[in-house]
């Protein structure tokens, strides 16, 4: 049994600085709750918080994290609570503290569910504080140690949740070492009859492995020692069983076929190019496996694994692997962050608001996020995707503000979703969207672990074509709450300019009637609306005609007596204000009569060319659009006569280019395409596209877009391909 001694011995060598005081304080505070107390081994409980805190110990990890691993029970399985906790040892143990309870206290969830529940919270927990992670792996580590008195069933349970959570964590941390315990253990626990006939197997082979081991490593410290190469250690292993058992069962093969069975790893100096030279003495002594060569010095794995890998054939045909790395990287792929961590700390000192612990959190951030990721992105070595298996939250994604705050959205979602999580404001005024410093579309879909960067601009407002690209419903109600209001807005300006021109009809000051506040609330109150706006914006919505409104203000009497209609006057006077609006940019200009201030669009239905006869319909949200006179949707629009204005091509000198499809249909031979293009390119037309195909009813069917100027240069196109023999009809096409 671990005495209290033990670890303090080990925390005062690691660390000679350490608060000695609190541990003890951490022990006895234990030893005092956790009194009377039993494992299912029989033994007193205080065993296992003292072999968590030596873990701990071990790991080389703070007085913080040995003094937590004694007391991280105490609030789950006594009287105590974080309060007594934090008036004895203070904030910072109070927290790691309450960070592992929460990790352990999940109830009545689904058992995919509380496995994604704990993940989550690990994760969350961890980007405060990579210590509350290292002291749950250690406590899990302890009671997969332990297990043999639990009952089958719950050692199931538990190895299975090992394998599919804490190996895997461990793995992304590159905590080698702790990851193949757990994992050895798991398969143990959840496999007794084939963990047994796999160990058989291998230690039925074992003088024979060893025997061969002892041979390559002699051989290699010779070499080595012949070439001046500087090492610390060779050493000699058989694969574990957990790794081999996946490989056996995934590739179908003996254990005879295994390529990396034994393996050598060489520790050299603390020199990377060391490690080059040794490989090449072994690539002398053997030959080696060309795709078996990995460089993961050169390209580290995301975990921070560095090593030379490569394999090679020996004396009697039995293929090897040998691992070539420097002491540092040995420690880093044995201890992971964990080796990290510590580095970080002794150099600079103190933990809290550290740059170096800022650091460590966004290297502990970038391993684990994709843990939570339900790809298997993972690089080489089919036992790292196999343990990555973890589908645990196939419906989230996790990305960070730039400042390193945890967004948690729903898949699918993009950086308008993120914005609006941050703040409503934040997202009413995004303009765009960087992610790894790159801009983005705002459509694009985010991934875990992206750091996105929203732009905004504080006049700025939401669209309507969002709407496709989110879906948080938090994004959703807000743009279309925008939208409302918006069209609102809209309507109520619409509404006034309907109700000046009927006034500027019937030749009165639209002044007189909008300023006068309490008459345009009296007409709206007789229309059952409350305010003047009210009024406005249902004139706009096209629910109450400017014209009835108008005769409200005027009387009856004074309405007949000034009515245009009757007089029959023309419906736009002259004088009245004319302005120039343009449809896109630099394309034709459009005058629209009476009405000032609104924007212009041209019809998609119909594409009128500059030249023809045009009418503008006032609409929402798009303002003005223009359509040919001509057009089969004008007659419908005719119904709602009130928002019918005169337009007209302004006179233009520059001439723009618009672009027109024409369907020619022709008899079916041959060169009809090329004699239809000659004849347009004849008259110095663009063309833009043409294709030609065949009808059901054997006619040539010639499509093209031409580049014209107006509707005179359209007619002459139209005229010179009619010309052209064979040619039947030409008619216009919608764009
Ligand atoms: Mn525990």
């Amino acid at each position: 049994m671990i005495r209290i001694e033990d670890v303090i011995q080990k925390v005062e060598s690691n660390r000679p600085e350490s608060n000695i005081d609190l541990i003890r304080r951490a022990y006895l505070f234990s030893a005092l709750h956790h009194r009377g107390q039993k494992r299912a081994s029989g033994e007193p409980y205080l065993v296992h918080p003292l072999a968590v805190a030596n873990i701990l110990a071990e790991m080389r990890l703070d007085e913080m994290s040995v003094s937590t691993g004694l007391l991280h029970d105490v609030v789950e399985d006594t009287l105590v609570d974080l309060e007594t906790i934090r008036s004895y040892f203070g904030d910072e143990i109070t927290r790691l503290v309450d960070g592992l309870t929460k990790i352990a206290h999940i109830s009545n969830l689904s058992k995919e569910r509380q496995q994604a529940e704990n993940v989550r919270k690990m994760v969350l927990a961890m980007i405060t504080d990579v210590r509350v992670v290292l002291i749950k792996l250690a406590d899990r580590l302890h009671n997969m140690r332990t297990m043999q008195f639990l009952k089958p069933e719950k050692r199931a349970r538990i190895s299975q949740e090992t394998l599919d959570i804490y190996a895997p964590i461990a793995h992304r941390l590159g905590m080698g070492k702790v990851r193949s315990e757990l994992e050895d253990l798991s398969f143990q626990n959840l496999y007794p009859q084939e963990y047994k006939k796999l160990a058989d197997e291998v230690d039925a082979r074992r003088p024979e492995l060893e025997a061969t081991l002892e041979d390559i490593t002699y051989k290699i410290s010779a070499r080595l020692g012949e070439n001046d190469v500087p090492f610390v250690e060779i050493q000699g292993r058989v694969k574990r069983l957990f790794s081999l058992w996946k490989k056996l069962k995934k590739q179908k093969i003996s254990i005879d076929q295994v390529y990396d069975l034994i393996a050598a790893r060489i520790i050299t100096t603390n020199e990377k190019k060391n490690c080059y030279i040794a490989l090449s003495v072994i690539h002398d002594i053997w030959t080696p496996v060309p795709e078996r060569f990995k460089d993961w010095i050169a390209i580290p794995r995301d975990n921070l694994y560095q090593s030379l890998h490569t394999s090679v054939i020996g004396e009697n045909g039995q293929s090897f692997e040998v691992q070539i790395r420097t002491q540092e990287m040995h420690q880093t792929a044995e201890e992971g962050v964990a080796a990290h961590w510590k580095y970080k700390e002794s150099k600079l000192g103190r933990r809290d608001d550290d740059e170096s612990l800022d650091e460590l959190r966004k290297t502990v951030e970038k391993l684990l996020l994709p843990l939570v990721e339900n790809s298997t992105e993972d690089e080489d070595s089919e036992d790292f995707i196999e343990s990555l298996k973890l589908d645990l939250y196939p419906k989230d994604v996790y990305a960070f503000t730039p400042l390193g705050k945890i967004i948690q959205l729903p898949k699918g979602s993009t950086p308008i979703d993120f914005a609006y999580a941050i703040h409503s404001e934040v997202g009413d005024t995004c303009t765009g969207a960087k992610i790894k410093g790159r801009i983005v579309p705002l459509k694009t879909e985010l991934q875990n672990g992206d750091v996105v960067e929203i732009l905004t601009t504080p006049q700025s407002k939401p669209s309507r074509d969002w709407l496709n690209s989110v879906i948080t419903s938090r994004a959703k109600n807000r743009i279309r709450h925008w939208i409302s209001e918006q069209q609102r807005a809209e309507s109520i300006d619409i509404g006034r300019k309907l109700l000046e021109k009927e006034l500027n009809k019937f030749r009165i000051s639209p002044k007189k009637m909008l300023n006068d506040e309490n008459e345009m609330k009296r007409i709206a109150n007789e229309y059952g609306l409350g305010r003047t706006e009210d009024l406005l914006a249902s004139i706009g919505y096209g629910k109450t005609l400017p014209r009835n409104v108008l005769a409200k203000f005027l009387g009856a009497e004074k309405f007949a007596a000034l009515d245009p209609e009757k007089k029959e006057e023309t419906r736009i006077q002259s004088g009245m204000k004319a302005v120039k609006k343009f449809i896109g940019l630099g394309e034709d200009a459009i005058i629209v009569k009476g009405i000032d201030n609104l924007l212009t669009a041209r019809a998609r239905c119909c594409n009128p060319l500059s030249g023809e006869n045009i009418i503008g319909y006032i609409s929402l949200g798009k303002g003005i659009v223009v359509h040919n006179k001509n057009c089969k949707n004008v007659a419908q629009l005719m119904v709602n006569r009130e928002r019918i204005v005169e337009v007209e091509w302004a006179k233009n000198d520059s001439k723009h280019i618009q672009s027109v499809r024409l369907l020619a249909t022709t008899e079916n031979r041959t060169g009809m395409l090329a004699g239809i293009t000659n004849a347009i390119a004849d008259i110095k037309t663009g063309i833009r596209d043409a294709r030609a195909s065949v009808s059901k009813d054997d006619k040539g069917m010639i499509e093209i877009t031409i580049e014209v100027f107006d509707k005179k240069h359209l007619d002459k196109v139209v005229n010179s391909v009619e010309q052209v023999p064979g040619v039947i009809a030409v008619e216009r096409l919608n764009i």
